[in-house]
Order: C-alpha cells, then sequence, then structure tokens
C-alpha cells in the first residue's frame, strides 16, 4: 500500500519540514501488523514527493483477526488487506505523520498554515460504492479528483471492474487538512475497519474532521461509515457535529427562555432550537426514516426542516392547539405548495393522550419539547398511546435538563416556561425513558443538545427510542 503527496512550489523540500522526514533518508517504524517506511523517491528544489510505504504483515494479522469475530469466517487467511490503502494505512498514517497531523513544525512553522500546492495518490483503495463516492467525498472539499480503476481479472474481462481504485486529489491546500481528509475519507470508503469501534472513534472522528466534517455535504454518510453504522455511536457524533456548528443565522428563532427572558440576553441560548431540531432531522435520516409525524409540532418548525429533504416521503404534525396549526399552514406555506409536495405533507388536530388511528403507519415519531407540557398524571396516558397502542420502529423524545437551569441567570422562576408542567433532570428522563423502554420492547440511547456544561450537562435531553 502507498501514499504519496507531492508539493511543487518553491523550496519544495521543505515538505520534509513540514511532515518531520528528511529527504535524505529512508525512515522505517514498526507498528504491530507490519513495517512503515517514508521515503522521497524525487526531492527537487521545484518538486518533492513523500511517500508512505506499508509492508503489512499477514500473519500478524491472521492473529489479530482471530481475536476478534469477523462476520466473514475465513477471513483472516483470505483477504485483500495487506494489499490495499485502508484503516491500516490511517493508523500508520497518524503514527508516522502525527507531529504534522496536529499541524505544528518546528523549522517552517510559517508553512504550516499556508496554502501549498499538494496533489497525493492512493494506491488501490477499496471503494465501496465506486467513483461516484469517492468524488462525493473529496471533491466538496475542494479537491480536483482523479480515479484510475482496475478490471477484476484480465483474463475474464466479462467479470466486470472490481472495487478498486487509484485515487489522486490536488488541491491549493493546507497540508494538516490534506493529511486529516484522507485519515478520515480512506477507512470510510473502505467498508473493513480492522479495529474494534468504540467512544474513542467519535474522538477520532470529530478530533480529525474538525473544522471540515460539520459542513461537509456528506457528512452523514461519513459519519455512518467511519463508525460503521453502529447506531447510538453515529447518533452522538452527529448530535456533536451539528452542535460545534455556527448556526447563529438572523432569522434564528429563540428558545423558549429566551423569548421569555429579557431581549438578547440569552445569547448563547440564541441557536439551541435551531441546533435541537437539526439534531433530530439527522437522527431521522440515521434512522432512515421515510415517514414521520411529529407530536406537537407547534409552529411546524421541524416540518419545515424535513419538507426540504426529499428523503422523507411522508410527513405529518399534529397539535392540540388550533391556533398554532394556523401558524404552522403559514410558516409551511401549505396553500402555495405545488401538488406533489402538497401531497407529502398533512396538520392535523389532535391529542397525545388519547390513541388515535392517524398516528400510525409512520417510521418514527417525533415529540419535541413537548411532554415538559403534560400534567405528570398525563404522561402515563401518553405512554400507552405512544408506546403500546401506536407502537412505532422509533421514536424521538427531546426535553429540558432541568439540571442546566442554574446556568440561566436570568431565569427568576421554577420552569423555563410558564406552560411547563414539570422539568426533568438527566437522572429523571433516563430513569423515565428506559422503564418505557423495558416495557414496550424498545432500546434507548440519549443524547446532549446544545452547549455542555460538566457539571450540568448540556440544556436539552434527548431519548432516542428503537425496536
Ligand atoms: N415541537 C415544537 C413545539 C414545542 S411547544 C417545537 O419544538 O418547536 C409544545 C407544543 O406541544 C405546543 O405547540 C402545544 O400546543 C403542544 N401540546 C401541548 N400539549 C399537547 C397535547 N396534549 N397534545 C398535542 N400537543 C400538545
Amino acid at each position: 500500500m502507498l501514499l504519496t503527496i507531492t508539493y511543487t512550489g518553491q523550496s519544495a523540500t521543505d515538505l520534509g519540514y513540514l511532515l518531520h522526514k528528511n529527504p535524505k533518508r529512508v525512515h522505517s517504524f514498526e507498528l504491530n501488523f507490519g513495517s512503515a517506511y517514508v521515503f522521497y523517491p524525487e526531492a527537487t528544489f521545484e518538486r518533492c514527493t513523500a511517500a508512505l510505504l506499508l509492508d503489512i504483515n499477514p500473519v500478524d494479522l491472521a492473529k489479530d483477526f482471530r481475536n476478534s469475530s469477523s462476520e466473514e469466517p475465513l477471513f483472516e487467511y483470505v483477504n485483500d488487506r495487506p494489499y490495499v490503502a485502508s484503516s491500516f494505512l490511517s493508523v500508520a498514517i497518524a503514527n508516522v505523520f502525527g507531529t504534522a497531523m496536529s499541524g505544528r513544525s518546528k523549522e517552517r512553522p510559517e508553512l504550516v498554515d499556508q496554502q501549498l500546492s499538494l496533489q497525493a495518490t492512493i494506491t488501490m483503495l477499496p471503494a465501496s460504492g465506486g467513483e461516484d463516492v469517492i468524488r462525493r467525498l473529496f471533491e466538496p472539499l475542494g479537491y480536483k479528483v482523479a480515479t484510475q480503476g482496475y478490471l477484476l481479472d484480465q483474463k475474464f474481462i466479462e467479470w466486470g471492474s472490481s472495487r478498486y481504485f487509484t485515487v489522486t486529489i490536488e488541491s491549493n491546500c493546507r497540508l494538516v487538512d490534506l493529511l486529516n481528509h484522507i485519515y478520515v475519507l480512506m477507512p470510510v470508503l473502505d467498508v473493513k475497519k480492522h479495529y474494534w469501534i468504540g467512544h474513542d472513534e467519535i474522538e477520532k472522528l470529530l478530533n480529525r474532521g474538525s473544522g471540515w466534517l460539520s459542513t461537509h455535504p456528506e457528512r452523514e454518510m461519513i459519519t455512518n461509515r467511519y463508525l460503521k453504522r453502529k447506531r447510538s455511536l453515529v447518533n452522538q457524533a452527529l448530535s456533536r457535529l451539528l452542535a460545534a456548528e455556527e448556526t447563529v443565522k438572523e432569522d434564528t428563532v429563540q428558545d423558549e427562555v429566551g423569548e421569555s427572558a429579557a431581549e438578547g440576553k440569552m445569547e448563547r441560548d440564541l441557536n439551541l432550537n435551531e441546533r435541537r431540531l437539526g439534531t433530530v432531522a439527522a437522527v431521522l435520516r440515521n434512522l432512515s426514516a421515510k415517514r414521520v409525524i411529529d407530536l406537537g409540532c407547534g409552529e411546524g418548525r421541524l416540518l419545515s426542516i424535513l419538507l426540504k429533504d426529499r428523503e422523507f416521503i411522508r410527513i405529518a404534525g399534529m397539535d392540540v392547539s388550533y391556533r398554532v396549526l394556523e401558524k404552522a399552514k403559514e410558516r409551511l406555506r401549505l396553500e402555495e405548495l405545488p401538488p406533489f409536495q402538497r401531497e407529502r405533507i398533512k396538520l392535523f388536530q389532535g391529542s397525545l393522550i388519547y390513541r388515535d388511528h392517524r398516528i400510525q403507519g409512520y417510521d418514527a415519531v417525533t415529540v419535541i419539547e413537548v411532554i415538559e407540557h403534560l400534567d405528570l398524571n398525563r404522561l402515563v396516558a401518553f405512554e400507552k398511546v405512544l408506546f403500546e397502542y401506536t407502537h412505532p420502529p422509533a421514536v424521538v423524545i427531546t426535553t429540558p435538563n432541568r439540571e442546566y437551569n442554574v446556568k440561566y441567570l436570568n431565569l427568576n422562576k421554577e420552569f423555563r416556561h410558564n406552560d411547563h408542567r414539570f422539568e426533568w433532570t438527566r437522572e429523571e428522563f433516563k430513569t423515565w425513558a428506559t422503564a418505557i423502554a423495558g416495557r414496550y420492547g424498545y432500546q434507548v440511547d440519549f443524547l446532549n443538545i446544545g452547549d455542555e456544561d460538566p457539571e450540568y450537562g448540556a440544556p436539552t435531553q434527548m431519548g432516542v427510542f428503537t425496536r
């Protein structure tokens, strides 16, 4: 497996200072699955190429695989790993170019933040989804992309092409960005990952993806594939990604607290609502929900986000208040929608605490900042209607985290909103949600939304129920 990085420019051999590897020498490294070498096939004043060659030891690999349970029984003995650019190469990059990846250079600090004319070639990259996916991943980051495909077998042309590609990307960019992009996107293209995917993988993804992943149009695919579709990890990663995003816009609607408190004082809450709804939408996409109903939809803010995404083929909103449904109609401009759009969405009046056949037939039900408006003794009815009678494949519920209220300095009443009947601590919400999940055969994952305080947690808490 080979990765080459070429820098074209004045004093091109400075690449050696940026990578912390002298172009005059061959550098070798022992990794626990083989050896890595860095050398420079060319090093002139105008053009300098560094090559990272990874030589995987199949015997070490087989030992490693035996300890992990592979889905393919013979995979440990018969596999492409020693010959392709995969997550092993990412590990090697992090080991060998760690300092460069963190954006440090002792001798040439001024070069670190400069846009350099760089080109990288990754040889034999297994790309699930082929050239299309390669382009969708690299092009939005500003790279010019060239790919070369290979036949599965030159003697049997009818077998068609393989999933392997040699990929060249080119851009004027910082070296640290190029390395981080390759580090994350290589295992995203390859479907296999050689190590156990746990929570520290979220940290790696968010750390290496910092500054570009949250705004990448394929951020959900990247997160999904990087974390090997482990839903609870993906949800957590996405909610943190979205929380990190700067989304303060002029027309942002303030959170309930923001509305009732002195104007503009609670700046940090300005976009909590938007973050919350963005996270809900991301979770829904991640659940592959096509038909979604929002209970207690209010003025239809979530619905308007869903309506813009064609993945959602059927959308409904229900609320007990006729007045807010009228507002929702206006916000969504239902009257002006073309007929095919108009058919995707419906609004109706109803209450969460009564059985209602109109709530049935959806892949996911969302209940966003609503349960705290119900009297505690009504909560049992709500629970039965939703989890027992309707019993949808997925339910997303959000509610304020009461502990966080101490951070709202001008909150001079018990709850964030006059109509709230209760607000729960994280423990209270968890206890309630876990009990429900147990009673009705669901699994529940918890997510935090908004800026997290180390002691009090995040302003909003979310439970994602799936069965
Ligand atoms: N989900 C929306 C609105 C939250 S405000 C958003 O996130 O923007 C709470 C909403 O719940 C209000 O619109 C209120 O009318 C609605 N609601 C309160 N009790 C309800 C009930 N029993 N059944 C249905 N909706 C209810």
